[in-house]
């Protein structure tokens, strides 16, 4: 076993001399020689930002202007020796703290796991067969291929490049991208003028290559300096940052107001100072939702763990937020809508069309005779083609479409490692821009050019088309009416030309191509639609979001697609031309009006984007190519496909797609719905259950009778609620019919004119409520303690039955499945009864909160009145929704 150390100066000597340096070859590496190197080389990744201590993190939960508010009113309490209170603002205070600490903390190891789901992986050669590995796994010596899209995923003496470009940014700041070559460069060349090399970690912007690994992880020129790319998401989003500010304005607000009610209390009602300053900082601590903001994390949180579960990963917490509010959903076709297995279903030459049978990509058993020109265009479809097929499984590595020429071209008796055994002399990699790919062989009769690519593009590079009799004149028209008809169908067509080069030709380029081919032909491929993507499609019609298909196909193929989908029983099509032809003022109405775009261009993509958000829509839009990084970025939502995606794609992305499968767009915007729901229901739950509490004692100050709560009592209901009902509703499922109603504004805040009435009436009713209690008890003869317990107990069960009725905001919570409640919902209730009864039942308690036990009636009493409260909330939300527009 050998250990080849890096090679020094690679970019300084020839390639060949740094395989032979690091004991590899241009096959590449054997698995077993990849798996000993990997062992004593370690794995090719960079540390990881290091974890936040503990401590540290819990720490962070008091930097919070709630908190500081309420450790205050803790150090009052303590100066005038309300010792109890004290205690008990500190308990809440931790309660609190401890809750957010291993809430978010589970949230934070979620979204390091799901951050793992997308882990890059690279192309390498292994025992002489292209495969697809973790880049966590290449080790030295590997053989590494690289396209347009790829991050470098190691430190690269390139081997090969053809239109290599590189954008090494990252590394050197420069911002243009290093066009690369394979030639060695002086040993003194600074890091951007190695153009033999590719460093890890830089983008590539254009064409393809492969190199030999030369350094992984650490020893990469990135990894020197890798300490400084370290960043660690934190868990804020506007949202977040919103309700920040809210919680800091409101502490002001209760500061004052406290100090206004004190003043008042002490001047006008003659109480004594500390007793006023205890009852007005219990008022400050109840009304202060110190809870909200570690609650509203952990909704986003649990909002994104359960898109990962539904095969959406998301890079940028914002995205969680927006998704909800996504009206216009911008679907590529191929491998999203469609589900990428591709077969040929015609061969279409001059002389005539033939029928290929089967499904997938599995050839055996649908062996066909092909004619002369037919057999010559599989060959070329067989040749200009990067794919692999695996015997065995009949799995494809590579593009999908080439994996099915692959198939057709067996079954039509050619034999694939024959065929390609004479290699490829040069190519010219597909591009989406140009529609085509072209290759160099060299046949035995002499050196040849294949190219194939849209038909039509093909179409113009050819005079002349292949026909058994000899070449014949290309009737154009013709083939444009078969190319129409076959896509029609539904097909996707592709167009094959060929055209021998002088003896001796080495390299191809654009000028090559540009005319005097022959044309061969056309194939149909059939790729059917996804399932659960017509599915789809129809759940979007029901929540109001549109969809519209932007693809490369072509204008018919896209149509019959559409309908298949049921996207428009008659949709309407434009083409990148005909994008190209409108007038900057018709565009935006034009591209409102149109469900399918064909023969796009990446940028016609970004123009789409911009017209579609100018008319007021959030814009979700998926891509996977290099050029989609544009329209990606300026996508309210930007989606990249997680399998067929470029490592650029999915940067640019805010979400990425585990399956590329448009029904997880849809499941994930389902889940975005949800998670705003639930912020708004923990508003909606918080705000008015600490109004209600303050409006009681302010009201007994301002009147001058007794305090229905003391102040430590209304700690005491703090406490009791601050871990289980406040925290709740961040767990709640989806409501149903969730994605029966139209997307939310896109500028509507979370305060909708029906929640802040909510907060008003729902405090007054629980203020009402709380206050009959407390005077109807004392009317009966019961001591002030009694009331008091029966007024805390009261208090508490409104807020349970509150629950319930905010759990559905958009419906009548009186349904089965609403009355069972869920599993959080249920163990809350049951540490709050739990608490409750010892409040009321522990002599301990008795000491400490001057509560008093009470008979079983009040306790049927208290609940009769918690389930009458609910039976008038339905009502109202009934009667009130919809005079608030439905919100
Ligand atoms: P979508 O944008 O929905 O994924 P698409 O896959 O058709 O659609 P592109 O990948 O941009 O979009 O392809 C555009 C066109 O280029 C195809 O319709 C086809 O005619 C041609 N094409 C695609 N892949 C190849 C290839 N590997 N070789 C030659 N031509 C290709």
């Amino acid at each position: 076993m050998t250990d080849p150390r890096a090679p020094e100066n690679a970019h300084a000597r020839p390639a060949a001399e740094i395989l032979a340096a690091l004991d590899a070859s241009p096959s590449g590496l054997t698995g077993a020689e990849a798996a000993a190197r990997l062992a004593r080389h370690g794995p090719n990744s960079l540390p990881g930002a290091r974890p936040r201590p503990a401590i540290l993190r819990f720490l962070a939960q008091f930097n919070n202007a709630l908190i500081y508010f309420m450790l205050a009113g803790a150090a009052a309490a303590l100066a005038l020796s309300h010792y109890v209170d004290a205690g008990v603002i500190l308990a809440v205070v931790i309660v609190n703290a401890v809750v957010g600490f291993l809430q978010e903390g589970k949230a934070e190891s979620a979204l390091n796991a799901i951050r793992g789901m997308i882990a890059p992986r690279a192309s390498v050669l292994r025992d002489g067969r292209r495969v697809s590995v973790a880049v966590a796994d290449l080790v030295p010596g590997d053989v590494v291929l690289i396209e347009a899209g790829d991050r470098v995923p190691a430190d690269l003496r390139l081997i090969a490049a053809r239109s290599l470009l590189i954008d090494e940014a990252v590394l050197t700041g420069e911002s243009v991208a290093t066009s690369k070559s394979t030639d060695p460069v002086t040993q003194g060349a600074p890091l951007g003028d190695r153009r033999s090399m590719a460093f890890s970690g830089t983008l590539v912007a254009a064409g393809q290559g492969s190199g030999v690994v030369t350094a992984t992880g650490r020893a990469t020129e990135i990894g020197h300096i890798s300490a400084l790319l370290r960043q660690v998401e934190t868990l804020t989003t506007p949202l977040l940052r919103q309700i920040n500010a809210f919680a800091r304005r409101f502490t002001i607000l209760a500061f004052v107001g406290a100090a206004a009610v004190f003043a008042f209390a002490v001047a006008l009602r003659g109480y004594a100072w500390d007793d006023a300053l205890m009852a007005v900082v219990a008022l400050a601590v109840g009304l202060v939702p110190e809870g909200l903001p570690a609650v509203i994390t952990i909704t986003l949180a649990i909002g994104v763990q359960r898109m990962a579960a539904r095969r959406a990963v998301i890079r940028r917490l914002p995205a969680v937020e927006t998704l909800g509010a996504t009206s216009i959903i911008c679907s590529d076709k191929t491998g999203t809508l469609t589900r990428n297995e591709m077969t040929v279903r015609r061969v279409v030459t001059a002389d005539g069309v033939t029928l290929v049978e089967g499904a997938g990509y599995d050839p055996t058993g649908h062996g066909f005779a092909p004619d002369p020109v037919a057999r010559d265009l599989l060959r070329a479809g067989l040749l200009c083609n990067d794919a692999e097929l695996h015997p065995g499984g009949w799995t494809v590595e590579g593009d999908p479409m080439e994996g099915a020429l692959i198939a057709a071209a067996i079954k039509a008796g050619l034999d694939p490692a024959a065929e390609r055994a004479g290699g490829r002399l040069d190519a010219i990699p597909f591009d989406a821009e140009h529609r085509f790919m072209a290759t160099l062989h060299d046949t035995g009769g002499g050196r040849i050019l294949l190219v194939k690519g849209a038909p039509e593009r093909i179409l113009a590079m050819c005079a002349h088309q292949a026909a058994a009799a000899g070449p014949q004149p290309l009737d154009a028209a013709l083939w444009t009416d078969r190319i129409a008809q076959t896509a029609r169908e539904g097909e996707r067509v592709l167009g094959y030309a060929m055209k021998p080069m002088p003896a001796g030709t080495a390299r191809i380029g654009f000028p090559d191509v540009q005319d005097g081919l022959t044309f061969l032909g056309i194939t149909g491929f059939i790729d059917p639609p996804r399932p659960e993507a017509i599915e789809a499609i129809a759940e979007c019609r029901r929540a109001g979001i549109e969809v519209r298909m932007i693809t490369g196909d072509h204008a018919e193929t896209a149509a019959a697609i559409a309908r298949q989908l049921g996207l428009a029983s008659d949709p309407q099509v434009l083409t990148g031309q005909d994008l190209d032809r409108i007038s900057d003022a018709d565009f935006a109405a034009a591209v409102a009006r149109t469900q399918v775009f064909a023969r796009t261009s990446p940028e016609h993509k970004l123009r789409i984007v911009r017209a579609l958000q100018s008319r007021g829509n959030v814009v979700a839009m998926t891509g996977d190519g290099v050029n989609d990084a544009p329209s990606l970025k300026q996508a309210d939502v930007g989606i990249a496909m997680g399998i067929k995606g470029t490592e650029a794609a999915k940067e640019a992305a805010e979400i990425v797609l585990m399956d590329d499968n448009f029904a997880s767009i849809v499941a994930a915007v389902r889940e975005g719905r949800t998670v705003h729901d639930n912020i708004r229901k923990v508003i909606a739950w918080t705000l008015p259950t600490n109004g209600g509490e303050a409006l009681t004692v302010i009201t007994a100050i301002l009147l001058n009778f007794a305090l229905p709560m003391t102040p430590v009592q209304i700690l005491w209901v703090n406490l009791i609620l601050a871990a289980t009902l406040g925290l709740v509703l961040a767990f709640e499922p989806t409501e149903p019919g969730v994605m029966a109603r139209p997307p939310r504004k896109a500028q509507a805040g979370l305060l909708t004119p029906f929640m802040v009435w909510r907060i008003g009436f729902v405090s007054v009713m629980f203020m009402a409520i709380s206050l009959a209690v407390f005077f109807w008890a004392l009317s009966q003869g019961r001591d002030i303690e009694a009331a008091r317990t029966m007024v805390v107990n009261t208090l508490v069960v409104l807020e349970i039955f509150y629950l319930f009725n905010v759990r559905y905001l958009h419906m009548t919570s009186f349904t089965l499945t609403g009355v069972k409640g869920t599993g959080p919902v249920l163990a809350a209730i049951a540490v709050v009864a739990a608490g409750q009864l010892a409040f009321t039942y522990l002599p301990v308690m008795h000491r400490i909160f001057e509560s008093r036990p009470l008979g079983l009636a009040d306790g049927i009493a208290i609940i009769a009145i918690g389930a009458l409260s609910l039976v008038v909330l339905e009502i109202e939300k009934h009667l009130l929704r919809d005079r608030f527009g439905g919100e």
